[in-house]
């Protein structure tokens, strides 16, 4: 017997979506878009060339298909950030210091032409401490940019000296964005040189998006936590991507090895009180319910934001997934824009 449908003829529409969406990790290449050298790098951090140069079409791009894209997806606000890897991997400050204010004036113009699309964080020449202070006031306090972002450790990543931020001498620079009141995005970027040799010789194919982003960018939140720097900076907030980078899933156990053997280390709080009271978490790049369910149950959907990584995801991949995920309307509309109005700072 033939089964009897619903009638489609005087059926509604399916309803528009109407949920606000502020995506907070979408990346542009802004004024230094250099094919050759942003393809190579692509290459080397695990990307095809072939997704590369798409992406690299979108992260030019911000008049016609990034909005057209954002429409689709019905995304209200996207916050704009440099692509990995940045002006962490310039070797030298003063090009860093000249190129991080290029970037900032770019994007403080970009968020200044599109009213009410595009909010912006800054990129700052960390490799000069006072004079990243000195551009992150000037973003925030004159560009009126909404935070920094950063990718990773400073430092050419070509097996040369690394630094990261749970360094004293970067002390400065958290007491800026404490005072300041804005967060720092930890982005991820592919491992040192040395690391891609020893530990993923032979599987380029592990080094970038697929794995190993996740491993050098929770380590630099776990020096964070462990070297003090909430401790001694407990109005700092550090915005995690990819949901957490996998901390989420794994902190239990990395709590329950440290308080076995910490080494000298002597932290105020527990790893799980640090991810709730300094930590944000972004669903960029891991549209998972299996993931998203778990930074629930470790930070509570007041900590988590909606992101996408445009344009190496595509953003109504990410809007679909969070308009159908198993969670409360009320933690979705968290999750979606009013957590980022707050952390942000946008109405
Ligand atoms: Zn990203």
């Amino acid at each position: 017997m033939a089964i009897v449908q619903l009638p489609a003829e005087g059926a509604h529409p399916a309803p528009r979506s109407s949920l606000r969406k502020i995506a907070i990790e979408e990346h542009v290449l802004g004024p230094l878009g250099e094919p050759e050298e942003y393809l190579e790098h692509s290459i080397r951090s695990g990307v095809g060339r072939n997704w590369a140069q798409v992406a690299y079409q979108r992260l030019l791009d911000l008049d016609s298909v990034r909005l057209e894209e954002m429409d689709a997806a019905g995304i209200d606000v996207s916050v704009l950030s440099l692509t990995s890897p940045g002006i962490e991997e310039i070797t030298d400050p003063t090009t860093a210091i000249g190129v991080s204010k290029m970037v900032n004036d770019f994007l403080a113009e970009q968020v200044a032409s599109h009213p009410g699309r595009y909010q912006a964080l800054a990129s700052v020449p960390l490799q000069d401490v006072d004079a990243a202070i000195a551009e992150l006031r000037r973003a925030v306090e004159t560009l009126g940019l909404r935070g920094v972002l950063v990718n990773g450790y400073v430092g050419a990543g070509d097996g040369g000296s690394v630094s990261y931020l749970d360094e004293e001498r970067f002390d400065p620079f958290w007491k800026a964005l404490s005072e300041l009141r804005v967060p720092l995005y930890l982005h991820p970027r592919a491992p040192d040189k040395k690391v891609q040799e020893t530990m993923y010789g032979g599987h380029p194919e592990l080094i970038g998006a697929t794995w190993g982003f996740a491993p050098e960018t929770a380590t630099h939140a776990l020096r964070l936590a462990y070297g003090g720097v909430f401790d001694r900076h407990p109005g700092a907030s550090v915005i995690l991507g990819h949901m957490g980078e996998t901390l989420p899933y794994f902190a239990w156990r990395i709590q329950r090895a440290f308080e076995y053997n910490p080494l000298g280390k002597n932290p105020a709080k527990r790893l799980q009180d640090y991810l709730a009271e300094n930590f944000w978490i972004t669903t960029s790049g891991n549209f998972s319910d299996q993931a998203l369910i778990t930074a629930l149950l470790t930070v509570g959907a007041d900590r988590i934001l909606f992101a996408s990584d445009y344009p190496f995801e595509m953003a109504t991949d990410a809007a679909r997934w969070i308009e159908q995920a198993p969670i409360s309307e009320n933690d979705r509309r968290k999750i979606c824009y009013k957590n980022a109005e707050g952390v942000f700072g946008i109405a």
